[in-house]
């Protein structure tokens, strides 16, 4: 996967939610409609870039990847919260 960034130097961003033991990031990608999932030792409120994961042809993202803010809502919670929502 490229890291080529695009021409302006930016890069999108997503937001980013950690298991407990913060090994595992998911990060929501619209275009693909999914979660993906990058796995390493991560550190809430703070920004990662990440190649994308994405599977669908036409994301903005398989070029660069993407940048990831990390929050410091527990990702358990948000896939609760989801689960609310169906
Ligand atoms: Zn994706």
């Amino acid at each position: 996967m490229s890291r080529i960034r695009p021409a302006n130097g930016a890069v999108p961003f997503l937001y980013g939610y950690l298991n407990r033991a913060h090994t595992v990031l998911a990060v929501w990608c619209p275009p693909c409609n999914d979660w993906h999932l990058h796995h390493d030792l991560y550190r809430p409120g703070t920004t990662v870039h990440a190649e994308a994961a994405c599977t669908r042809p036409g994301s903005p993202y398989r070029a660069g990847g993407y940048d990831v803010n990390i929050t410091y809502i527990p990702l358990d919670h948000v896939l609760r919260q989801a689960r609310l929502y169906r």
